[in-house]
């Protein structure tokens, strides 16, 4: 199967019609046209003006994954709920707290979710990443990996070999571990950003709202 990724909501921008916030927020549309979101950013208003932008109908979204329950990640959600209700969506499995009525809770296995697209499951009793299933082996997109990046390529790799990884990568400093990765795009709360794209020039790219990546 074949996607493409484009960032929508981010605490950066490549693309100046666009608004920037602290959060995250990416569009992944599979080879038939389906568009699935992970994430819905820290506000609905910027994430429907941003997705309009870069020419995304928000109404047509299929389903909505959320990595985690932080703010910069759900506060889009009721925003998007209210606009496709019926559409499945994904949570992390948390000990605590209310959950969107008809939630489907990922537990800590991964979970096919459509053709090629899994979750990695919920890791660190708090967080789910997203696995996409292409030619070239696994893409792994985080939220804010707050379990740490290993866990979310340890998972990804159950699918399928991980060459590619977005997201935020919080405060993760073992970068050696990036050196087996072909594509690297840092963002939202990934501490060591700069030092990422200094330290793997020929992979990591730098990424913000308007990214678009083929997988
Ligand atoms: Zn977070
Ligand atoms: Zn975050």
């Amino acid at each position: 199967m074949r996607f493409t990724v484009t960032v929508v909501y981010d605490n950066e921008t490549l693309d100046r019609s666009l608004g920037v916030d602290w959060g995250f927020a990416a569009v992944i549309v599979d080879a038939s046209g389906k568009m699935l979101l992970f994430d819905t950013g820290a506000g609905g208003p910027l994430l429907e003006a941003n997705m309009m932008a870069l020419g995304f109908n928000a109404d047509a979204v299929s389903a909505i994954v959320l990595s985690h329950f932080h703010w910069d990640h759900a506060g889009g959600l009721a925003t998007m709920l209210h606009r496709v209700p019926h559409v499945p969506l994904y949570v992390p499995e948390v000990a605590q707290g209310g959950l969107p009525d008809g939630a489907i809770v990922v537990g800590a296995s991964p979970l096919e979710l459509s053709e090629s697209i899994y979750s990695t499951g919920t890791l660190g009793g708090m967080e789910q990443g997203i696995v996409l299933l292409g030619d070239r082996g696994a893409f792994v997109i985080t939220g804010c990996a707050h379990p740490g990046v290993p866990a979310f390529l340890a998972a990804a790799d159950t699918l399928g070999r991980p060459y590619g990884l977005m997201g935020g990568f919080h405060g993760f400093s073992d970068l050696e571990k990036l050196c087996a990765l072909d594509e690297l795009y840092p963002c939202h709360c990934t501490q060591r950003k700069e030092q990422i794209l200094r330290r793997f020039p020929g992979s990591a790219k730098w990424c913000g709202a308007g990214l678009r990546v083929e997988v």
